[in-house]
């Protein structure tokens, strides 16, 4: 496994594409409402990362044919913006990817879309609360077991269950370096984070089984019981102390 690891100044460039993720992300939810398509999603992410300067990761990416990836409710991941009608009461999630200057940020939120359940409003502050639980423990001198477990306790102390089969990840020039984070492990296993490592940090968090099957148009992964699936995601940085999350404006 080959760790690339990044200089300050490599660091700062991940950085500025990683405020066109927080930004647009932001813009997302504002115009994020019942009645429109996924597909509606797309243009504005279109729109936004060439307002402010930045190439999508994702469009071409292995074929996939959209800016960013937009999953609705049973959907984990890698959902295509298409012809999906949202809904009052949906749980959106909105993954995207951006390229500034040769670097490449990774960043998604879940959003609730006007009134949702409670148990969807549980889930998703369990999806937020893992990752932040991942970051904290992002430190220099840690395992990536320390995250994973973080991340996994979190999640399971809440009563969810946390994705296995997709995982974070390095990132830096490339989308996907090593190594993988997956988002279940154990603590003190794995190799010891350094500075200058650069990561996607990325839990998937279920409100019930957290097996998955990949819909027929081989992308979109939903749940295997057709239950919610909540994910968020932040590209961050080993430093000599606290973790720099860098998907913030
Ligand atoms: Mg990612």
């Amino acid at each position: 496994m080959a760790i690339v690891l990044k200089s300050p100044q490599e660091i700062e460039s991940m950085r500025r594409a990683g405020r066109v993720l927080a930004e647009l992300l932001q813009v997302l939810k504002k115009e994020l409402n019942a009645g429109m398509k996924t597909r509606d999603l797309d243009r504005i992410t279109a729109r936004e990362l060439k307002r402010l300067g930045a190439k999508p990761s994702f469009l071409g990416y292995r074929g996939f044919p959209a800016h960013l990836c937009v999953s609705v409710n049973e959907e984990i991941v890698h959902g295509i913006p298409g012809e999906r009608v949202i809904r009052e009461g949906d749980i959106v999630s909105l993954d995207v990817g951006a390229i500034v200057g040769g670097f490449q940020g990774d960043a998604a939120i879940t959003v609730g879309v006007g009134r949702v359940s409670p148990e969807a409003g549980e889930l998703m502050s369990a999806a937020e609360g893992a990752l932040k639980a991942g970051i904290a423990a992002a430190r220099k001198g840690n395992r990536i077991g320390d995250m994973s477990s973080a991340i996994q306790r979190y999640a399971e102390a809440k009563g969810f269950s946390v994705v296995r089969e997709y995982t974070g990840h390095g990132i830096g020039r490339e989308m996907h370096e090593d190594p993988q984070i997956p988002n279940f492990g154990t603590h003190g296993e794995g190799m010891e984070l350094v500075e200058g490592m650069t990561m996607a940090l990325e839990p998937m968090v279920n409100q019930g089984t957290w097996r998955t099957r990949v819909a027929e148009n081989h992308w979109t992964v939903v749940t295997a019981d057709g239950k919610l699936s909540a994910h968020f995601e932040h590209t961050i940085a080993i430093t000599n102390g606290e973790p720099d999350i860098l998907t913030v404006l």
